[in-house]
């Protein structure tokens, strides 16, 4: 049985712990998983939109090269450079400023005298930058393809390319860091404006994509034919769009772009796809001091500095933002609690199952194992209990057969003997061939209308004799009246048979036997019938059990009590079929009690009947 019990708790139950405990640890990482999908997600949102403002721009460059280009077609260089900044700001409301400056240093426009307080202002501030007399920290993009310049103009930049290359940016640039045509590493690190919660979560400080360098105008643009190049000035992103046509590659032509219009352009990019996101989150559009120039949800205010997720537009808008906000952070951490609890409490179930599952299929091999040797038990018993009638039998038959024993006295109790061993063969017999009916629901019963007083005494009249010569006292107190109840009266004689052998049995030094008989009113009418003895008794705890089929209480072994552990689950069996039962009460001063129970019949007789006491000895 142990090994039984050792082999579940090694192949089920350790196993099923070992896995409930790695499903716990999982648990424990579900917060972490939902907001790595959960960021996943509106990090492609943020992506998405970043990649929309960028081809926005783009789209805004490529508008301003054809807005060159149709100028030049209407006016004549050098004139259609010197008044580039009027026209420009009367076809394109996107332009700010805008400005003309040769590769060779000459700065067409904006105009010192007739320009707007913005024109002056922007020429004061960029003129030496443009015509490349001053190197400035920008940030560029020149996407477009290279012009083809004549071959004194290559071999200069070819020059000056080298010249930095040799004596301002010598050094072999870490990996991730843009290069560009014009020769300067943009390698100065810069952290971001904001702090994604997301992309601090493992303690790294997180830093810009867009790259700042210090250069000229002349450099940076290389051989390229349009781009963008953005600088601070007093913390103010100015922001220029360049091109230069094929028709004089040598001038250059450029707009300060007029944020409060691009924005505006913008903002309509600014939207939650898809649509099921909107009640979950915010997306803004951050400046450069990551305030929100656009956004989704126009009343949400937050500490904009700690998105749950951020994208950077590039190199076009140095340090804007795209960033997503939880409209309701609490919620996520609500949901992964709520998945939690429910895989928790399904593991704790699952469990739960096995265990019990686990514990009913130890019991119930714990049964079958005692049944199995109850039945061991009960097949040396009963061949033991067969055993020693035969033997008394055929010892005295064969005493009685060879003419040895002529006295008539001895003769007679001989006699005695064998009809006794005789019966008790046959109760036995009867009991185990009634027991096999009983399991297979054969037994048939004869109901009839009896008297149980009478029965009770025809019983104890022929056991009278047997338990005399056993040097019993038997006492017996029936009603002198009948009562009747609805039996068969071979199956109830063998009940009251059954429990007179036990108090004969298990008694020792006090023989007395006594059986009382009473009609008792409550809680139904019954009789009761009451087998006493001053024997053994019955052990402590054992009152059910001895109950039950093959079992015995008093061990054959230590007690030297022959026994077939089935008389008493037969007598149950028998008073249950008759709507009645068997029990064992508790005696005072030392023995057993067993008590049958029936119902009475209904025309059995109501009045208290006087009791007749019969004693021998
Ligand atoms: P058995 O053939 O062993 O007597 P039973 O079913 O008649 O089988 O009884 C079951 C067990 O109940 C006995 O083994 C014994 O331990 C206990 N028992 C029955 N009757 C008595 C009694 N009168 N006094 C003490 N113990 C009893």
């Amino acid at each position: 049985m142990r090994k039984v019990a050792l082999v579940f708790v090694l192949a089920v139950f350790a196993p099923s712990l070992v896995l409930a405990w790695l499903a716990l640890r999982s648990l424990r990482d579900q917060q972490f998983a939902l907001e790595r999908q959960q960021s996943l997600l509106y990090q492609g949102v943020a992506d998405a939109i970043a990649k929309d403002i960028l081809g926005y721009v783009g789209e805004r460059q490529r508008e301003f090269g054809l807005q060159v280009e149709a100028l030049l077609a209407n006016n004549k260089l050098p004139d259609a450079a010197s008044s580039f900044d009027d026209q420009l700001q009367k076809k394109w409301p996107l332009a700010e400023v805008g400005f003309a400056v040769s590769l060779d240093g000459t700065c067409y426009a904006p105009s010192l005298l007739f320009g707007s307080p913005e024109a002056h202002r922007f020429r004061l501030e960029n003129e030496r930058f443009l015509t490349s007399r001053e190197s400035v920290e920008v940030y560029w993009d020149s996407p477009k393809g290279s012009i083809n310049l004549s071959q004194t103009e290559q071999r200069s930049h070819k020059q000056e390319n080298d010249e930095s290359r040799g004596t301002q940016q010598p050094v072999a640039k870490p990996d991730g860091y843009l290069s560009d045509p014009s020769g300067y590493a943009k390698d100065q690190k810069q952290a971001r404006n904001v702090e994604p919660q997301q992309a601090q979560q493992g303690g790294k400080q997180t830093y810009s994509k867009a790259a700042v360098a210090e250069a000229e105008f002349r450099r940076l643009i290389g051989t390229s034919t349009e781009g963008t190049v953005a600088r601070f000035l007093q913390n103010k992103l100015n922001l220029m769009f360049w091109y230069r046509s094929p028709r004089d590659p040598q001038i250059v032509f450029g707009a300060l772009v007029n944020l409060p219009r691009l924005i505006a352009g913008l903002s309509d990019l600014v939207k939650i796809e898809p649509e099921s996101l909107r009640d979950q989150i915010c997306v803004a559009l951050l400046d450069d001091s990551a305030h929100p120039s656009a956004r989704t949800q126009p009343a949400f205010q937050t500490n904009w500095k700690r998105p749950f997720v951020a994208t950077e537009i590039g190199e076009a808008l140095p340090h804007w933002e795209v960033a997503v906000y939880l409209l309701n952070p609490a919620r996520l951490s609500r949901s992964a609690h709520t998945l939690k609890l429910t895989l928790g409490l399904l593991i704790a179930v699952l469990v739960l199952a096995i265990g019990v599952g686990g514990w009913l299929i130890v019991m119930d091999l714990k049964r079958q194992l005692t049944l199995a040797r109850q039945k061991t038990d009960f097949v040396s018993n009963v061949s033991h209990e067969l055993k020693t009638p035969l033997t008394s039998i055929r010892m005295f038959s064969e005493l009685l057969a060879e003419g040895r024993v002529t006295d008539k006295e001895k003769q007679r109790s001989y006699f005695n003997i064998i009809t006794a061993e005789t019966a008790r063969l046959t109760r036995l017999i009867n009991n185990v061939l009634d027991f096999s009916r009983m399991e297979r629901g054969e037994k048939r019963y004869n109901f009839t209308r009896c008297d149980l007083v009478g029965l009770a005494r025809e019983t104890i009249e022929s056991y009278r004799p047997h338990l005399q010569a056993g040097g019993f006292e038997l006492e017996c107190e029936l009603p002198e009246s009948p009562l009747f109840v609805s039996g068969d009266p071979d199956a109830l004689a063998q009940v009251v048979v059954n429990l007179l052998s036990n108090a004969e049995k298990y008694s020792a030094e006090r023989k007395q036997v006594r059986l009382e008989m009473r009609r008792q009113p409550q809680p139904v009418p019954h009789v009761e019938i009451r087998v006493l003895d001053r024997g053994l008794g019955v052990p402590n705890g054992c009152e059910e059990k001895i109950f039950e089929q093959f079992y015995r209480a008093h061990d054959s072994l230590s007690s030297g009590i022959q026994g077939s552990g089935l008389g008493l689950t037969l007598a149950r069996q028998i008073a249950r079929a008759h709507g009645g039962d068997v029990v064992c009460e508790p005696r005072a001063g030392g023995g057993s009690c067993f008590v049958l129970r029936l119902p009475a019949s209904p025309n059995s007789i109501t009045h208290e009947p006087g009791a007749t006491r019969l004693q021998s000895k």
